[in-house]
Formats: C-alpha cells, sequence, structure tokens
C-alpha cells in the first residue's frame, strides 16, 4: 500500500526528513508552560493553606475575643438584675402602689427613685400601676418627665404584669434615648400591683469596644445593632427586615420609629456551618475589604454578638508563603530538571562506552581473523614461492637439458659430415705412413722426414676437430656468464660447420670487426650460432641448383648493443614459420634432421644475456636473422 505520508507521519517522525519535527520545536515551550503550572500550583497551595490556617487562628482569637466581651456585657447587665426586684420591699413603693392619688405618696416615691437612680449609676427607675401609667420616677424633676404617661405597649411592661421579669432593648420615646430596660412585676406575682422599670445605658460598653481594628456588633433578636464599636452602624438591621416585622415594630415604638437601614453585609466565603447556623463567614462590607465575620449567641438572651475581623494579615501571610512555595517549588523542578539531565547524560556515556567497547572488541575480532588470513595467506605464498622455486630449477634444469639435447643434434647433424672430414686424414695418414715406410727402406729420409711433418700436419687436424666438437658439447655450469669475441665465436661456429658449409660451398661475405666484445658465454654464442648458419645452409641447399648460395655475416653496434646479421638467400621464411618460429618444436624438416628446438634455444640463450632474437625476410630474398647482444668493454677478455 503506497499513500502520502500523513503530516502527523512525518512530523514525529525523530530527525525524519532532515529537518526538526515540530514536536522538538515545541517541546522547550511546553515544559515551560508545564514550569509555570507547577509553580503557580505550588504557590496556589502555600496561598490556600496558609490562608486557611490564618483564618483558623483568626477564628480562634476572634472567638475568644467574644467570649471574653459577652462575659462582660452578661456581668454588666447582670449588675442591674436586683434593681426592680428591690423596689417591691420598699415601703413608699408599696405605699404609692395603694394610694396612687395621694401626691405625698407620690413625692415620697420619686425622691426614693431619684436617690437609687443616683446610687445606682442607671438611666431611670420608675414605678407602673397595673394600667401601664408611671406613678412615679426617678426622673420626675425634668420637663421631659415621664410621669403620668402610659406605658402599656411597651413589652417590658407586659411581661411583668404577667408576672416574669422582663428584659428589653429599647429606643425612648420621649428623649429617643436607647437603653436596656429591666422590669419586675410589684406586689403578687400572680396579679401584680404594678411593674417596676430600670433603664440602663449601655455606652460604657461601646465605649470600651472602641480603638480596635475590629468591629464588635451586638444585635438583639430582631437582628437590629444594639451596640457598636462604630456608633454610626448602630440601629442598622444586620440583616433585612420582613413588612410585617416591621409594622410590628413600629407599633411597639421598641425603636422609636428609627428608620433601621439595612447593614450592606455580602458573603463572599461561608468557612465551616455558615452564617445562619452561627458559623463563621468571609464578607465584604459594601465594596470594602473582606473581613472575617464570627457570631456568638449571648447565653439567657435572643442576642447575638457579631465579631468582624480584618484579614489582611492572612492575605499578606499567604501571599508570601504562596511567593516561598512558587519559588521552592521553582527551585526542586529544576534541581530535578538538572538531575534528570544529569542521569541522561550518564546513561548516554555509558552507552557510548558500551558501544566503543563493542566496536573495539568487534575491531580486535576482526584484526585477529584478518591476521589469521594473512598469515595463512602468507604461508600459501611461502609454499607457492617454494613451488615456484622448485619448478624454476627443474625447468632450467629441463632447459639446460634441452639445450644439450639441441647440441647434441647438432653434433649428430655434423656426424657424417666430421665421420668425412676424419676419413680423408685417416685415408692420408695410411698412405703417408706406408710410403714412409718405403722411403725409409729406400733411405730416402728427407722425404720420410717430409711425409712425417705432412702426418703430424694431419694429426693436429684431426686434434682440431675432435677438440672443437669436444668443446661445442659440453654442458657449461648453469647461469656461467662471461665474454666473447664475436669474430672468435664467428669463426669457430664456421669452422665446426665446415663440412656442410663445403657441401653448400655459398660465397660468403663476412664483415665483422674482430675487436667487437660481446657479454655472453662464448660457448652459449658458438651454440646460437652454429644454429643460425645451420639453418641457413638448410635453407641454402633446400634452393640447390636455384642461384649461387650466399651467406652474408654482418656486425655492427648501436645503442650499447652489438648486432649480427646473418642472412642466406634461402626461400625465406613461410607464413607459418613466421607464427610459430620461436615455438619449441616446431620444425619443417624431415623427422630425424630438424628437433624445432634450435630458434628457441637460441633465443632464450640470448634473452638470459640481455639480448634479443629477430627474424624477417630480406626485401631481395632470403630469411635474415638478428642477434643483438650487449657490448662487453675491450678490456674485459674471453676467459674460457
Ligand atoms: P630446426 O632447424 O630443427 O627445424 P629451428 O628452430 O632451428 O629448428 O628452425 C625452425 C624452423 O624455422 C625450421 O624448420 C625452418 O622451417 C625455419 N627456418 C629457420 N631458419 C630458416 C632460414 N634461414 N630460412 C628458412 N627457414 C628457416
Amino acid at each position: 500500500m503506497t499513500g502520502p505520508l500523513s503530516s502527523a507521519d512525518t512530523g514525529l517522525a525523530p530527525g525524519g526528513g532532515g529537518g526538526i519535527s515540530p514536536w522538538r520545536r515545541a517541546a522547550p515551550i511546553v515544559a515551560l508552560l508545564a514550569l509555570a503550572a507547577l509553580v503557580t500550583a505550588a504557590g496556589w497551595l502555600g496561598y490556600r493553606l496558609t490562608y486557611d490556617t490564618a483564618l483558623d487562628r483568626q477564628a480562634e482569637r476572634g472567638q475568644v475575643q467574644m467570649r471574653l466581651y459577652a462575659q462582660t456585657l452578661e456581668s454588666e447587665l447582670a449588675r442591674f438584675d436586683y434593681v426592680p426586684s428591690l423596689l417591691s420591699l420598699d415601703a413608699r413603693v408599696e405605699g404609692l402602689l395603694r394610694q396612687p392619688g395621694n401626691p405625698e405618696r407620690v413625692a415620697a416615691a420619686n425622691a426614693y427613685l431619684a436617690a437609687l437612680n443616683g446610687r445606682a449609676g442607671t438611666r431611670v427607675v420608675y414605678i407602673l400601676d397595673a394600667r401601664g401609667k408611671v406613678l412615679a420616677t426617678s426622673n420626675f424633676q425634668r420637663p421631659d418627665s415621664y410621669l403620668g404617661e402610659d406605658l402599656s405597649f411597651r413589652p417590658y411592661f407586659r411581661s411583668a404584669i404577667e408576672g416574669q421579669l422582663g428584659r428589653f432593648y429599647g429606643v425612648g420615646t420621649t428623649r429617643s434615648e436607647s437603653g436596656y430596660y429591666l422590669s419586675a412585676p410589684l406586689g403578687d406575682r400572680d396579679k401584680p400591683a404594678g411593674v417596676a422599670v430600670v433603664k440602663i445605658g449601655l455606652e460604657p460598653l461601646e465605649n470600651r469596644w472602641q480603638g480596635n481594628d475590629s468591629q464588635m456588633l451586638l444585635t438583639d433578636e430582631n437582628g437590629v445593632v444594639i451596640l457598636a464599636s462604630d456608633p454610626s452602624w448602630k440601629l442598622a438591621a444586620l440583616r433585612p427586615l420582613a413588612p410585617a416585622q416591621r409594622e410590628k415594630l413600629d407599633r411597639s415604638l421598641q425603636y422609636n420609629r428609627a428608620p433601621l437601614p439595612p447593614l450592606a453585609l455580602t458573603t463572599v466565603r461561608e468557612l465551616g456551618p455558615g452564617p445562619s447556623e452561627g458559623g463563621d463567614a468571609l464578607v465584604r462590607l459594601r465594596q470594602g475589604p473582606p473581613m472575617l465575620a464570627q457570631h456568638l449567641a449571648l447565653p439567657g438572651t435572643d442576642w447575638n454578638l457579631t465579631l468582624l475581623t480584618n484579614i489582611s494579615q492572612a492575605r499578606v501571610a499567604a501571599l508570601n508563603s504562596a511567593a516561598l512555595s512558587g519559588v521552592l517549588a521553582a527551585f526542586v523542578l529544576l534541581l530535578g530538571a538538572a538531575w534528570n539531565v544529569r542521569r541522561r547524560i550518564v546513561s548516554e556515556r555509558l552507552a557510548a562506552r558500551a558501544a566503543l567497547e563493542a566496536a573495539n572488541s568487534e575491531l580486535e575480532r576482526k584484526v585477529a581473523e584478518r591476521t589469521a588470513d594473512l598469515s595463512a595467506a602468507n604461508q600459501q605464498l611461502h609454499a607457492e614461492v617454494a613451488e615456484r622455486t622448485r619448478t624454476e630449477t627443474f625447468l632450467r634444469q629441463a632447459q639446460d637439458g634441452l639445450m644439450q639435447a639441441g647440441k647434441l643434434a647438432a653434433v649428430g647433424q655434423m656426424s657424417a659430415g666430421i665421420a668425412h672430414e676424419l676419413n680423408q686424414p685417416l685415408a692420408a695418414l695410411r698412405t703417408l705412413s706406408g710410403n714412409t715406410g718405403k722411403f725409409l727402406e729406400r733411405g730416402d729420409h728427407a722425404t720420410a722426414q717430409e711425409n712425417l711433418g705432412k702426418i703430424i700436419g694431419l694429426v693436429d687436424r684431426m686434434g682440431r676437430i675432435t677438440g672443437a666438437l669436444k668443446s661445442f658439447a659440453r654442458n657449461p655450469s648453469v647461469g656461467q656468464r662471461g665474454t666473447a669475441r664475436l669474430a672468435e665465436a664467428v669463426d669457430n661456429a664456421l669452422f665446426l660447420l665446415e663440412t656442410r658449409i663445403a657441401a653448400v660451398a655459398p660465397a660468403i661475405e663476412r664483415d665483422i670487426d674482430p675487436h667487437l666484445m660481446v657479454a655472453c658465454d662464448p660457448n652459449r654464442l658458438e651454440q646460437v650460432l652454429v644454429n643460425l648458419v645451420g639453418n641457413a645452409l638448410d635453407a641454402m641447399a633446400a634452393m640447390a641448383g636455384r642461384g649461387a648460395p650466399r651467406l652474408s655475416l654482418h656486425a655492427y653496434q648501436s645503442g650499447g648493443l652489438v648486432h649480427l646479421t646473418v642472412r642466406d638467400s634461402g626461400p625465406g621464411l613461410s607464413e607459418a614459420a613466421f607464427a610459430r618460429l620461436f615455438e619449441p618444436f616446431f620444425t619443417t624438416k624431415p623427422a630425424g634432421e630438424g628437433l624445432g628446438l634450435g630458434l628457441t634455444l637460441s633465443a632464450g640463450i640470448l634473452n638470459e644475456n640481455g639480448g634479443t632474437l629477430t627474424a624477417i625476410n630480406h626485401p631481395e630474398g632470403g630469411a635474415c636473422f638478428t642477434l643483438a647482444l650487449p657490448e662487453a668493454g675491450p678490456e674485459a677478455r674471453h676467459v674460457g
């Protein structure tokens, strides 16, 4: 299946196509983003933990503070608990209730109440009859005195007339002064004759709260702020008031028709069970900074303490912690990255070393293999060299043997002539020796002497013939070198072939400088010359009857070589002879006459001595062989 490579294939192939893949290019950015995300997460976690812990601590401190405030408040209020009940014991009060219209009784009661009020430190102390009308009051002297007022609508009156102790926070209707009202029934509890009321100012408590970083609020059963460290928050509603509730409050004049604006507190986050269950929460006043809101129910009342504290310190601590966590995380991550890089480098190094060791051992193995191969080849080569040397020696011996054979063949060819050559002097010797005897008998000593001289000449001649033959047939030692005088070698060859020359009787032209010396063993050179001249004689013998035979021997020097041409007037070299002239055993002569070794051996001898043998057919007919040999110095003389 063939098809275009998808971009994902090419893009993700590691190092594919020569370019850097997009994934590789994006990797550092991705790593940086991941680092940033981790650092941010660590910072966020640090922030969150520190923030929550700081808030918890702040909440604990708040709880302690609120409990302290609650205790103070309780004890402050409890201080006046006894006052209304105390009044029921007093005779002046009792007298007033019995005779409410008696001005003396009223005056006595008023004086007593004023004195009590002054002593107890309360705001007002007053007595109501069973219908709620003020009979006597500590502030009887003031123009805005309650005296004669009907306060039956007040809840504290109702509670007391029903035989219970009344507690009530409210705003005064006459002077709009807020205060805490304590009431108690006077006389029989089941059917009270009147009600005693004490009004207490709570401002001293407020003053103690002020000057703090936090805001303390006291809310009553309606959720209306009745005490606040910030006076401007007073008589504000902590939670929105329902219309029915507001109507009821208006009727009871509890807050003397105060507008009761809602306190714009919004919950940012709830901590724990939630503010409705009295739990802590983070709140915000209008657009202000968030604050920690805590609540505490005041025991024995429907009132609630609310503490609002600034959380800026917690935030600062959390931000510091976030920064520290972020830096720490970045440090740890970078440390991890550095460690990872180091680990990779170490593992890469180990891998490279292992690869190197593997390559090294592979190389060593190959070298050992190669060395073994080479030494095997070397041994083989040695064996081959030895074999070649043996073969060469064998060949040389064979060649020498062949030369010898060639020479012996030439001797064989010459044998008939030699026999004739020897027969002639032998016959002459016989005749001369017979004659000599007769001349001695006759006393002709002079003629006998002359004959004896002829006999000696004939014997010498026979000795020369056999000596030349012996010397020709001699097998020279292998590789023998020397120098030869060319003219002398030619003389010897012609002498050896004398009989055959006489048979052909050619005209011999000879042009050889007697001083020419060549670098060759004289015996070998003679062998070459006997071959060449012998072949020429054979060729001319074949032409018997057709023209006068002629043999030319001509020597000349050229380029450090001495050349000798042997030209005959024979039929020349045939086409076949030209092609195979120096091939061993090539001959055109009848069996028993030619071996086909002469030219092969001659060329070999000349080559061995640094020379050459060439052949051409002369334009004027006949074959022309040229031998060339290095020239030897004139001082070198024939030693053989
Ligand atoms: P062989 O003389 O025993 O035949 P050679 O090697 O001396 O062997 O000669 C090879 C052949 O070369 C001869 O048989 C002859 O055919 C030819 N040849 C040599 N010399 C001559 C010559 N001068 N003229 C013609 N043919 C020759």
